[in-house]
Order: structure tokens, then C-alpha cells, then sequence
């Protein structure tokens, strides 16, 4: 059976806001950008269980910049500035239409497997919804700190269940909704 999906922002959960000592700075494409190796040995560990794909506005640019430097292979790229509104989408209120932007992209890629993403711009309304769903979990990241290793033990040891779960869950009436 195929591994979940673990949907990946950069900037607020590999770059913290915040410099610390296990960080180290680097020039990428006139920012700066601070690199943890302990995160990229945690996103290995990480891919013993999902597929890591990056969800990121750094698109393909991850690849080129940051996959290397965390010692990571080229990963999938959910793409966000080429997606197009299709029907069928999710319809999210007004208020979550800027923060939720990568949310239907995501489902799209998804395409029903279960799956993870972590990051610091996720609408609550979302998170709160993805409790009904055991095959989501989303993780909402303190962008000041970043993915830390707690993050890591919830998506290792609660990751997100297989679909036939999703079924089980449905057939106990607990409210799944399509999106
Ligand atoms: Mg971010």
C-alpha cells in the first residue's frame, strides 16, 4: 500500500522566524534562510513513513535549495502558482480564502490518499474539520520555532490512518465530509 502523504511548507517550519544555535543562515535567492540538520534527519525518519512532497510557495526552488541542504532527494511539488480553480473545489468562507490558498491544490495532488501537511498558515476552520477525517492530520506550526521534534512524534506515532479506516469510520456514522 502506498505511504501517506506528508505535505511540507518551508518558510515558518524548516525556516523559522526566529535564529537559534541549532540554525545555520544561509543566502538563498536574496533571503535568508535558516537550516536545521536535525530537521533534515527528521524529515528522513520522517520518510520511512510518507511520501514527503513539498507544499511550499518555494515550488521547485526547494528542490534546487533546500532538499540538498537537508540532505534530502528530490521530492514532488504540489504546484500553487499554476493551479486554476476547477469544479468541485472546496469552498472556503471569505475570511480563509488567503490563508486556505493551498488547500484545494493540496486535495488535488492528494487525490484521496491520506495524508499530513504541516504548516503555519493553516485555517483553523480546516484544522478543526480535519478532526472528523483520520485519514488528515494538520498540523498548524509556530513559525517563530518551527517543526519541532514533538511535531515529529505526532506524525509518527498518530499519522494519519489508511482510507479503509475512513471507510470503517463512515459505516459508524461518524460525519465524514467530501472535502
Ligand atoms: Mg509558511
Amino acid at each position: 500500500m502506498a505511504k501517506p502523504l506528508l505535505f511540507l511548507d518551508i518558510d515558518g517550519v524548516l525556516n523559522p522566524v526566529l535564529p537559534s544555535a541549532e540554525f545555520t543562515a544561509y543566502d538563498i535567492l536574496d533571503h535568508t534562510v535558516l537550516l536545521s540538520a536535525a530537521h533534515g534527519a527528521w524529515l528522513r525518519e520522517l520518510s520511512a513513513v510518507y511520501e514527503l512532497t513539498w507544499a511550499s510557495t518555494w515550488e521547485h526552488e526547494a528542490n534546487r535549495h533546500i532538499a540538498p541542504r537537508l540532505g534530502l532527494p528530490v521530492l514532488p511539488v504540489v504546484e500553487f502558482g499554476r493551479y486554476r480553480p476547477r469544479p468541485g473545489d472546496p469552498r472556503l468562507p471569505r475570511a480563509d480564502l488567503f490563508t486556505g490558498r493551498k488547500w484545494a491544490p493540496i486535495l488535488r495532488h492528494a487525490a484521496g490518499r491520506p495524508f499530513a501537511w504541516i504548516d503555519d498558515v493553516i485555517p483553523r476552520r480546516l484544522a478543526r474539520q480535519a478532526r472528523f477525517r483520520p485519514d488528515r492530520v494538520l498540523l498548524r506550526i509556530n513559525p517563530g520555532h518551527g517543526l519541532n521534534r514533538g511535531h515529529v512524534d505526532r506524525l509518527l506515532n498518530r499519522g494519519p490512518l489508511p482510507t479503509r479506516s475512513v471507510r470503517l469510520a463512515r459505516r459508524e456514522s461518524l460525519t465524514v465530509h467530501q472535502f
